[in-house]
């Protein structure tokens, strides 16, 4: 590889898994936030099921309230019997007492209604309990691992970026500049490989002539189609042999790259 890029390679790898980095940073959040909302959902659905309950219950003391009432009603309708002059009278109120128990009798029934609602509700309280616990779990434990994560990824940014200030006060100054602006124009993507005889920037094919001289050259030279700087780096077997009259000059370069 052509020694000036060499460094700028380096440079732009780590550039590039910087980016990496920030990104997930930026993203921990959301997904702290998306491994919360199985645990919400569950946490609400108990709260509605609770609440259910507690509805039912209170309709229940209204109409055990209502129940007490009618006895009242009836025993003093039954306690009046005594008083009554006519049969007429007397007919009339055990008729009274009738409906009067016909009444107490289907707000029984409601409370029974009632009692078994409140039974089904409460397994289902229960059952939202133990989801709502297995939930929080969850998301306790995907938070956590998502939290050692990003620490994880924070120390290997302080190392990168302290590699990447190293590497740029090394590099020619002119060559960074043009690096940082083809790095802002190109999305991250400032050098690019020449692989198969195409710039892996922009993946077109390349003039022969123009790839040779990549593979020899000590100049920097650039993609005729997206302006990246190319570089050579792989094995002298890897590229297509346009230059096959300079094999012993591939070996060369080559040896040069393990510096
Ligand atoms: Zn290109």
């Amino acid at each position: 590889m052509n020694p000036q890029l060499a460094p700028l390679v380096e440079l732009q790898a780590l550039d590039l898994r910087i980016g990496e980095i920030k990104e997930q940073q930026r993203k921990t959040p959301q997904l702290v936030e998306a491994a919360e909302a199985p645990f919400r959902e569950a946490t609400r659905l108990l709260k509605e099921a609770t609440a259910t309950v507690e509805q039912l219950m209170k309709e229940r003391r209204d109409r055990e309230r209502d129940l007490d009432a009618h006895e009242t009603q009836i025993d003093k309708l039954k306690a009046g019997v005594t008083e009554l002059k006519t049969n007429k009278e007397y007919q009339a109120r055990l008729f009274e007492i009738e409906m009067a128990n016909k009444k107490k009798g289907e707000v029984e029934e409601q409370i029974l209604v009632l009692m078994e609602g409140i039974e089904a509700k409460q397994k289902e309280v229960a059952q939202a309990k133990d989801r709502a616990t297995e939930a929080e779990r969850t998301f306790t434990q995907e938070k956590q691992r998502l939290e050692s994560s990003a620490a994880g990824l924070q120390s290997e940014l302080v190392q990168l970026e302290q590699k990447q200030g190293e590497l740029a006060v090394k590099l020619d100054r002119a060559l960074l500049d043009r690096y940082n602006k083809l790095k802002a124009t190109r999305k991250e993507l400032a050098l690019a490989p020449v692989r198969n005889g195409t710039c892996f920037g922009c993946k077109l094919q390349l003039p022969p002539q123009l790839v040779a001289e990549v593979k020899r050259s000590q100049e920097v030279l650039s993609c005729n189609y997206c302006q990246r700087i190319l570089y050579w780096e792989g094995g002298p077997a890897a590229e297509q042999p346009v230059a096959a009259g300079a094999p012993a000059k591939h070996e060369q370069d080559e040896a040069g790259e393990a510096v």
